[in-house]
C-alpha cells in the first residue's frame, strides 16, 4: 500500500518521507510540495506501523491541520488508525497540554482563555494613559522571550519601560487570581511546566517520538525551545519551510530559526525541494525575479514543472472605483466560464483596501467572504454568550462573571460589581459562589436590598440553565432565551437586526457541533472556538478576500493582487522592513496556479483624503514593467554604478569580482579607493 502513494512525489520528496529518525530540515520555496510531502510522511509512517498516537504534526492554522489530516488518512488503511496521531496548531496544543499538566504550577486546569481584546480591557483597567497596543505588544515580546517582569524591570532603560513592566506584573497577578490564560501563555506554560518538572518533560518527549513542523520559518524563539523539549529524548524533529516566505518578523518570528536549524540539531540532514507544481512557469519567473533583489535569503533554485501559461495582467486605474470596476468585471467572466468562486482570491496589503471591494461585489451581488477583518467571536453580542456559557461549565470564572451579570441590564452597576469582587478575594471564593452561599441578609448588608434579590435570582437562573444543559445539549438553547431575554434585549436597538443574526448564526452555529460531536461537551465547543485563526472561516462557494499574511500556504486558480502602489505595497513606515515586503510580494505571487493579476491605481481615498500614488517598484523588481530608469537587479554590481557607503558617503564601482553571494567590490570614493563587499553599499 506505501508504495503507492509514494509513487506521486518526486524523488526528493520520497526520500523526505520516507526519513524515520533524526532532525530533517526540508527547505523548499513556495508550492514545491513541502505541504504534502510532510503529509505522506505522516501516512508513511503510520503505514510502516509506528503507533499514530507517538506523531505529533503542528501547523500554522486548525484549517490546515485538518486538510492535512483528512489527505493523510485518505492514503492509509483506516484500520491503522486506533488512536489518530494528534495534528494541530502549537496553540491548540498549549491548551491540550496545560489542560493535563496544569497544576505543576500549582493552578487549576479550568481556566479560561482571554482574547486580544479581553486582554487589551485588562491592561486599560490597569493603566489609563499607556496606549494598549503597546502595552499588549511589549508583553506578549516579552512573553516569547520568556522574560519575568522583574527580569524586564531589571533590565528596562527608559522610564516607560519600567511602567509596562510594572503592568506587566499586575497583569499576570490579575490572570492567576482569574484563573485567565493569554495565547503568549498557550506556548510559554507548557515550556515553564517542562522547565519546572524535567522528568514530566521526558515523559512528554517520550510520548511524541516523530514531531513534525509546517511553516517553520515563521515560528519564534518561545517555540523553538518549546520543540527543544519535546525533543529531548529522541531529537526526531522534521521542519518544513521557506526562509522566503518569512513574513511574521513583525510579530517575533524568528527566521534565524530555520536559518540555523542544522547547527541547532545536530546530524540534520538536509532536503531541497527545487521544483514548484502549483503555478506556471511565466508567474513562478516573476516570483523568482522578486526575490532575487533580497540580499538576506540563503538562495535556492525553483524550476516549474508545468506550462508556460499565460501572461501576468496588470490593471492600472485611476482610482479604485476604477480598479474595483475592472476586478468585479473579470471575476464574472470567470464564473461565466464555469470556474469555481471557491478557486478565486484577491489579496491586499493593507486590510483598509478591503472596503471598496466589498462594496463593489455587494452592488454586483458576487459571492464573497472576507477573511480576516473583525472576528465573528469578537463581537460584543457573540462574547456575552461565550461568557454566559462560560459561566455554565466553570462558575469560578469571574472574568465571565463581571461581563454578564448586567447584561441585558439588570441595574447592577459598577459599584455592586467591585464590592462583589473585593468580598470575593477577601473570602477567597468566586463571585458566583459567593453570592450563591451568603444569605439572604448577609448579601443585602454588602449590595442593598434590590441588588441582593437581583442577584439572587441571577445566580439561580444559571443553576437552572445549568439542569436544563445537562439533560439537553441543544435544547439548552432555547432555554436560555427563555430565561435571560438576551436576543429579545435588541429588539429595539439600533443595530439589533445585525446582531440578532449573529446571535441567530451562533446558535446554529452551536447545534451542528453537537449535532456532529454528540459526545463533545459545551466546554471542548468553547475551548475550541478560542482558538479559531483568520483562515478557519473561509467560506466554500465564495471568492476569498484576505490580507496576503493570512493566505501563507493556500493555493487559488485565479489570483488578484491590488493596491501595489509605493507606500502600500511595500508598505513604508512604522517598523516595515523592505526585505520582509517583498517576501511577502513573493507569498502573494506565488499562490497562483494559472493566473496572476497584478492592479495599480494613480489615486485612493485612505485615512480621510485622496492620496497620489506611484507604482510600486515590485513591478519593475519581478520584470513586470520596464520603469523608465534601467531596470537591473540589485544584486548585481557592475563597472561604473554609483553607490553609497554609511561612512563613505557616494562612490563609483571601479571593479567588481563575484565572490560566492556577494561582490568583492573595488570603489572610488572621491578619490581614494577602497575594496568593500557589496553588501555594505546601497546602489543609487
Ligand atoms: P507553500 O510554500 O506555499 O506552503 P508547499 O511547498 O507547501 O507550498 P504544497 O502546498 O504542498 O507546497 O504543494 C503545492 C501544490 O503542488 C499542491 O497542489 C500539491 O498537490 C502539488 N504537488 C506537490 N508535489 C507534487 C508532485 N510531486 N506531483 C504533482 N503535484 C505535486
Ligand atoms: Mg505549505
Amino acid at each position: 500500500m506505501s508504495e503507492n502513494f509514494l509513487a506521486t512525489l518526486n524523488e526528493s520528496q520520497q526520500k523526505a518521507s520516507q526519513h524515520i529518525d533524526g532532525p530533517l530540515l526540508i527547505l523548499a520555496g513556495a508550492g514545491s510540495g513541502k505541504t504534502k510531502t510532510i503529509t505522506t510522511r505522516l501516512a508513511y509512517l503510520i503505514s510502516i506501523g509506528i503507533d499514530p498516537s507517538s506523531i505529533l504534526t503542528l501547523t500554522f492554522t486548525n484549517k490546515s491541520a485538518k486538510e492535512m489530516r483528512e489527505r493523510a488518512f485518505s492514503l492509509i488503511d483506516p484500520n491503522l488508525i486506533n488512536t489518530p496521531p494528534l495534528l494541530c496548531t502549537f496553540h491548540k496544543f498549549g491548551l491540550l497540554f496545560l489542560k493535563l499538566h496544569m497544576q505543576v504550577l500549582d493552578r487549576k486546569n479550568n481556566f479560561i482563555i482571554i482574547d486580544t481584546d479581553d486582554k487589551k480591557r485588562i491592561l486599560r483597567s490597569i493603566d489609563k494613559e499607556i496606549t494598549t497596543a503597546l502595552m499588549a505588544n511589549e508583553i506578549s515580546k516579552y512573553k516569547n522571550s520568556i522574560l519575568t517582569p522583574a527580569e524586564v524591570k531589571e533590565t528596562a532603560q527608559l522610564k516607560l519601560y519600567t511602567q509596562i513592566a510594572d503592568i506587566y506584573e499586575k497583569y499576570e497577578a490579575y490572570l492567576l487570581k482569574n484563573n485567565l490564560v493569554d495565547f503568549d501563555d498557550l506556548l510559554l506554560l507548557p515550556y515553564k511546566i517542562m522547565e519546572k518538572n524535567k522528568e514530566l518533560a521526558k515523559e512528554v518527549s517520550a510520548k511524541y517520538q516523530y514531531i513534525m513542523v509546517d511553516e517553520y520559518q515563521d515560528t519564534n524563539e518561545l517555540q523553538y525551545k518549546l520543540l527543544r523539549v519535546l525533543c529531548c529524548t529522541h531529537n526526531n524533529l522534521c521542519v518544513v519551510g521557506d526562509d522566503d516566505q518569512s513574513i511574521y518578523g513583525w510579530r517575533g518570528a524568528t527566521i534565524k530559526n530555520i536559518l540555523n536549524f542544522t547547527e541547532h540539531f545536530k546530524d540534520t540532514v538536509v532536503i531541497k525541494l527545487e521544483e514548484n507544481y502549483r503555478s506556471t512557469d511565466t508567474i513562478l519567473n516573476h516570483a523568482n525575479q522578486l526575490i532575487e533583489h533580497n540580499r538576506n535569503r540563503l538562495g535556492k533554485n525553483l524550476r516549474g514543472t508545468r506550462h508556460k501559461g499565460d501572461s501576468v495582467k496588470l490593471y492600472e486605474s485611476h482610482d479604485e472605483n476604477e480598479e474595483t470596476r475592472k476586478l468585479v468585471d473579470d471575476i464574472k467572466k470567470l464564473l461565466l466560464a464555469g470556474e469555481c468562486a471557491s478557486d478565486i482570491a484577491i489579496l491586499f496589503r493593507v486590510n483598509a483596501l478591503s472596503r471598496s471591494l466589498e462594496e463593489g461585489f455587494n452592488k454586483a451581488g458576487l459571492p464573497y467572504k472576507l477573511v480576516g477583518g473583525m472576528k465573528f467571536y469578537e463581537r460584543a453580542e457573540i462574547k456575552d454568550l461565550i461568557a454566559y456559557f462560560r459561566i455554565l461549565t466553570n462558575p469560578t470564572d469571574n472574568f465571565s462573571f463581571k461581563r454578564i451579570v448586567n447584561k441585558p441590564k439588570r441595574g447592577i452597576g459598577k459599584t455592586t460589581i467591585d464590592k462583589l469582587d473585593a468580598r470575593s478575594i477577601q473570602d477567597k471564593k468566586p463571585i458566583f459562589k459567593l453570592i450563591d452561599e451568603l444569605s439572604p441578609e448577609e448579601l443585602i448588608v454588602l449590595v442593598g436590598k434590590k441588588n441582593s434579590r437581583t442577584l439572587k435570582v441571577f445566580i439561580a437562573s444559571v443553576l437552572d440553565l445549568k439542569d436544563v444543559l445537562e439533560k439537553s445539549k441543544i435544547g439548552f438553547l432555547d432555554a436560555f432565551e427563555e430565561i435571560f431575554d438576551y436576543r429579545s434585549s435588541y429588539d429595539n436597538a439600533p443595530d439589533g437586526i445585525d446582531r440578532q443574526a449573529n446571535i441567530d448564526e451562533f446558535s446554529g452555529f452551536i447545534r451542528d457541533y453537537f449535532m456532529q460531536n454528540p459526545h463533545l461537551n459545551l466546554e471542548d465547543f468553547l475551548n475550541e472556538i478560542s482558538l479559531e485563526s483568520e483562515q478557519d472561516k473561509l467560506f466554500n462557494e465564495a471568492v476569498s478576500m484576505m490580507s496576503i499574511h493570512a493566505s501563507k500556504g493556500l493555493e487559488y486558480k485565479h489570483l488578484f493582487v491590488i493596491g501595489l502602489e509605493e507606500g502600500f505595497f511595500p508598505l513604508i513606515g512604522d517598523g516595515s522592513n523592505l526585505e520582509e515586503e517583498r517576501r511577502l510580494g513573493y507569498v502573494a505571487f506565488t499562490r497562483a496556479m494559472d493566473t496572476l493579476t497584478l492592479s495599480f491605481v494613480h489615486s485612493r481615498f485612505y485615512k480621510g483624503k485622496r492620496a497620489m500614488l506611484t507604482k510600486s517598484r515590485f513591478l519593475s523588481e519581478s520584470g513586470l514593467i520596464k520603469g523608465s530608469l534601467k531596470i537591473e537587479r540589485r544584486s548585481d554590481f557592475i563597472k561604473g554604478d554609483i553607490v553609497t557607503h554609511k561612512i563613505f558617503g557616494m562612490g563609483r564601482v571601479e571593479k567588481s569580482n563575484k565572490v560566492g553571494k556577494e561582490y568583492k567590490l573595488t570603489i572610488n570614493f572621491g578619490g581614494s579607493k577602497r575594496d568593500i563587499l557589496s553588501s555594505f553599499v546601497e546602489k543609487k
